[in-house]
C-alpha cells in the first residue's frame, strides 16, 4: 500500500487561468485533479507550476513544437514568452488564492516547518515551481521569486533562453555564463534546479555545477522511447550523482506508441534496473497535457501505476521511495536554506 505520493509537476494555475475556476473541493468528473481526487490517490505534495508563456498563433512555433513532441496529432497551440514577469505574477496570485479559499485542505510549502507538516498533515502541500527562467530578467531576480514563494525552477521550457539551451534547441550550447550564475544563486537560496525541458548539455552542465540535488520533474527515459523531452543514461547518471530524481510523466508522446500504465511502467522498470530506486519519482504534468495514458486519466488513479510496478517485482520500500521518500530527501536538503 502506497501511503503518500508527491507529484513533481502539475499546471494547476495554468488550468485556472485558461479555463476559469470551479470549486476545487468538489470532485468534477474528467478534471485532472481536485481535492477529493488528491485525497483518494494519497497525493500529499504537488509541485505547482508557474508557466508564464501566453498563447499565440505562429505556424513556425507550432511546427517546432509538433516536430519536437512528435505525437500522432500535431500540436495545435503555440506559446510565446511575452512580458512573462507580468504573467508569472498572476500565476502566483492563483496559488495564494487557492491556499486561502481551500485553507482547510491545501497549504503552500515555503518553510522548513511547512515541509515537516507535508505528509503528516491532512492537507495537501503545494510547492510553487517556476517553469521557464524567462521570467528572470536577471539571475538575481530569483531571490524576488523565492520571496514570493517559489522553491523550484526549470531553467528552460521548450525554447532557448538567455540562461540555457532547451530540448528543442537547434544549437545545444548548454548553460550560458548567466546560466552558471543562476545555478549558483539557486543553490544559495535553496531553489531546486529542474532540467526537464532542457537540452542534454544544459542538463549535464546544471548537474555538474550544482552543489545540490538536481531534478528532471516531468520526463521519461530515452532508453525506452527516444523523445527530446526524455532523459538518457548520461543525464540520469548525472542527476543521480547529485542525489536528485527523475519524475516519470504522463505526457503521452514521451511514453511511446501505446501510452498506458504498462508502457509507462516499462520506463520506470528500465531505470530502476539500471540506476536503482533512489532516482525514481513521479511528475504527472496533469493540467498541462491534453491526452492521458490509458488507465491514468486523473490524479486519483496514480496508485494503479504503483500496483503495476509491484506486480512486476518492485518491492514495497522502493515503491515508497519513488512515491514519496526520494522527493522528500531532495526537499529536505534544500530546506536547510529556507526560513524556519
Ligand atoms: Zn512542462
Amino acid at each position: 500500500m502506497v501511503t503518500y505520493i508527491a507529484d513533481l509537476h502539475e499546471d494547476v494555475s495554468y488550468h485556472v487561468l485558461e479555463h476559469g475556476y470551479q470549486d476545487f473541493s468538489t470532485d468534477i468528473n474528467g478534471r485532472h485533479a481536485d481535492i477529493p481526487k488528491y485525497k483518494r490517490g494519497g497525493v500529499k505534495l504537488v509541485f505547482a507550476a508557474v508557466f508564464s508563456a501566453i498563447p499565440t498563433w505562429d505556424p513556425r512555433i507550432q511546427e517546432t513544437l509538433s516536430r519536437g513532441y512528435g505525437g500522432s496529432t500535431p500540436i495545435s497551440r503555440s506559446y510565446i514568452f511575452r512580458a512573462p514577469l507580468q504573467m508569472a505574477l498572476e500565476h502566483f496570485k492563483v496559488y495564494y488564492r487557492l491556499a486561502r479559499a481551500l485553507g482547510k485542505d491545501l497549504f503552500l510549502v515555503k518553510t522548513r516547518g511547512d515541509l515537516e507538516y507535508a505528509g503528516r498533515d491532512e492537507r495537501i502541500g503545494f510547492l510553487i515551481s517556476i517553469e521557464g527562467a524567462e521570467v528572470l530578467e536577471d539571475p538575481g531576480d530569483l531571490e524576488l521569486f523565492f520571496n514570493l514563494g517559489a522553491r523550484s525552477l526549470t531553467v528552460t521550457w521548450n525554447y532557448d533562453n538567455r540562461y540555457a539551451a532547451s530540448c528543442m534547441s537547434k544549437r545545444d550550447y548548454g548553460l550560458t555564463g548567466e546560466g552558471e550564475e543562476l545555478v549558483s544563486i539557486a543553490n544559495d537560496l535553496g531553489v531546486i534546479l529542474d532540467v526537464s525541458h532542457a537540452s542534454k548539455k544544459t542538463a549535464l552542465d546544471v548537474a555538474s555545477l550544482s552543489k545540490m540535488p538536481v531534478i528532471a520533474s516531468h520526463s521519461n527515459y530515452s532508453g525506452v522511447h527516444r523523445h527530446p523531452r526524455n532523459v538518457d543514461d548520461d543525464v540520469i547518471e548525472a542527476i543521480k550523482a547529485t542525489g536528485g530524481v527523475v519524475g516519470f510523466t504522463l505526457i503521452t508522446s514521451t511514453i511511446g506508441e501505446k501510452p498506458s500504465i504498462q508502457s509507462l511502467a516499462d520506463h520506470v522498470m528500465s531505470v530502476w534496473e539500471r540506476f536503482g530506486p533512489d532516482v525514481l519519482a513521479v511528475g504527472t504534468d496533469f493540467f498541462g497535457i491534453e491526452e492521458t495514458p490509458e488507465g491514468l486519466s486523473d490524479v486519483s488513479m496514480l496508485p494503479r501505476l504503483f500496483s503495476e510496478l509491484r506486480s512486476r517485482g518492485m518491492g514495497e520500500s522502493d515503491i515508497r521511495k519513488m512515491a514519496w521518500d526520494n522527493v522528500v530527501r531532495v526537499l529536505e536538503s534544500h530546506a536547510t536554506r529556507w526560513p524556519a
